[in-house]
């Protein structure tokens, strides 16, 4: 083992989004940084990397869009109805959706910072667009925005880590792939610096701070059975393979407070046939987050959850446990006519499990692993349940219910009966994991005394706290920015007090 000094005052764990915001931070706060990164270059970029770019913050309407997408026309806003992500609604989601456990402080800084974060992250060279196709269908010529999200990365994942590694190049900040941190170094002032391995060899890296953006245990199939419990072990990973938990372990190994929804996480319905871990090629288009309009079936040949609860941005991150719950951890979207021009382009990759069948009868024989009598007599259930007499609208929660069903859907319920009828196959992937450490508004890791540890900070997936049960989509990528960014201008700091 090595002793190695390096020129860097603050050291960051991780490169994908939290991380590269914490570094960028940082450097703009004078520090000169270092990045360690587990995973070779050409896999850099963690979840980050697979992510559609869709990123939730605060807007009061087209002013504030156009404040971070100056080149909307018009011409462009002539045909579009936005929607509005206030403070108020915003904190109502994150209340709303994580059964008002999400930590009240991090939530007003996450929610507070949002917008003045996303024109941070625009100054350092990321570009945004609306969210046509994801959150807003075109009905009567126009699209109407919904799910309060309507704006998202320009290019995705890539495009973000793309623009986001060329600005911390010209800042100088230097990236060590293949370089996993493995222990935090540590004496009785606090956090002195990080053991990693770096080119087959431990070596002990030392600066003044650290700041932890290595994501959460989503990789770690042990870990997975271990907290979130049984089955977890066999779910399908949406994204990178070098989230196992490490960061979490090794703050919690020098006596930080672990928190949050330990036994929860962020999970989706993904193609069944799907490799184990995220394919870079693919991106996040294995997902297949039209169900609100479509039946789901499951293996007894049974619908199992209501499909049109709400709009897919406030149940999908649930409904991959609802899947993996079922008989042999898998379920088929059944679709007609009526709606499959409304399907996103994740429905017309070519790694895709689908079956198509001109009569139900002739579906039935192709939807593997279900039982198809049963299938007919739920088909037909649903196409008989009575309905109110209102018209179905995909931009709106449209009322459109079935009546005296087991599980009646609440929205959008369409009957099926325009074929050929369109399955597609799915299963549960995880996205990631909500338990992680506790940190305070000022991002700093505290320990089990609730003190905050000299030196230490984090961000991103592995900090606890702020998801629990579900999750708005978008909220990723924002918490990490705004965290991220938090943790690199205070770990800034922190190195120039006396
Ligand atoms: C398919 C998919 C689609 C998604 N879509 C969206 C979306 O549209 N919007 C949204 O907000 N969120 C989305 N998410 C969630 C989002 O990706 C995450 O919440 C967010 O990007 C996490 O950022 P992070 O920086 O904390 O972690 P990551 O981006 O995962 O980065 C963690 C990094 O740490 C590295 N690392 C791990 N262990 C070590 C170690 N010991 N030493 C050094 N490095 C280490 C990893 O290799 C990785 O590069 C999606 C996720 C997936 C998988």
């Amino acid at each position: 083992m090595s002793t190695e000094t390096t020129d860097a005052d603050v050291i960051v764990v991780g490169v994908g989004n939290a991380a590269m915001c914490a570094a960028l931070s940082a450097r703009e706060h004078g520090a000169r940084v270092l990045v360690l990164e587990a995973a070779p270059e050409d896999q850099r970029g963690g979840n980050s990397a697979y992510t559609g770019g869709m990123i939730r913050h605060v807007y009061r309407g087209v002013e504030d869009l156009r404040q971070l997408i100056p080149d909307l026309t018009d011409q462009e806003l002539n045909n579009i109805e936005l929607d509005t992500n206030t403070e108020a609604q915003f904190f109502d989601d994150m209340g709303r959706l994580t059964q008002y456990r999400c930590d009240p402080d991090l939530t007003e800084v996450l929610v507070r910072q949002s917008f003045d974060t996303v024109l941070w992250m625009r100054r350092k060279g990321v570009r945004f667009q609306l969210a046509y196709g994801r959150r807003a269908y075109r009905v009567d010529g126009k699209f109407k925005f919904f799910g309060r999200g309507a704006a998202q990365i320009w290019g995705g994942g890539p495009e973000l880590m793309k623009a986001l590694h060329t600005t911390a190049a010209r800042e100088n900040i230097r990236v060590l792939y293949e370089a996993p941190a493995m222990s935090l170094l540590c004496d009785d002032r606090g956090v002195t610096g990080v053991r990693a391995k770096y080119q087959g060899r431990t070596a002990d890296l030392r600066a003044k701070a650290v700041i932890l953006a290595s994501g959460g245990f989503s990789a770690n199939a042990e870990m997975r059975a271990r907290y979130l419990g049984p089955n977890w072990d066999l779910a399908k990973v949406r994204g990178t393979q070098f989230n196992t938990g490490k960061g979490i372990d090794m703050a919690l190994q020098i006596g930080a407070m672990p928190t949050g929804h330990w036994s929860g996480a962020h999970a989706t319905e993904w193609d069944m046939n799907a490799p184990p871990f995220g394919d870079l090629t693919v991106g996040d288009s294995f997902q297949k987050h039209n169900y609100p309009f479509c039946i789901y079936i499951n293996a007894k040949g049974e619908r199992f959850v209501d499909e049109g609860a709400d709009f897919h941005t406030f149940t999908y991150a649930k409904y991959g446990r609802e899947v993996l719950n079922q008989p042999g951890m898998f379920a088929w979207q059944v679709f007609d006519q009526t709606v499959t021009h409304l399907l996103m382009d994740d429905y017309r990759i070519k790694r895709i499990t689908k079956a198509v069948g001109n009569t139900f009868e002739e579906l039935a024989g192709k939807l593997d692993g279900v039982n198809g009598r049963r299938f007919l007599e739920t088909v037909n259930a649903y196409n008989n349940a009575p309905r109110p007499d209102v018209p179905f609208n995909p931009n709106i929660l449209d009322g459109l219910c079935t009546r005296g069903l087991a599980i009646d859907k609440s929205n959008w319920a369409t009957r099926l009966e325009k074929p050929p009828y369109h399955a597609y196959g799915v299963t549960c992937g995880i996205t990631f994991t909500f338990g992680g450490l506790k940190i305070n508004t000022s991002a700093q890791v505290e320990d089990t005394a609730g003190r905050p540890i000299s030196g230490l900070y984090a961000a991103g997936e592995l900090v606890g706290g702020i998801y629990y049960h579900n999750y708005g989509s978008g909220s990723g990528l924002i918490s990490g920015a705004v965290f991220g960014r938090i943790a690199g201008r205070e770990a800034a700091g922190y190195i120039k007090a006396p």
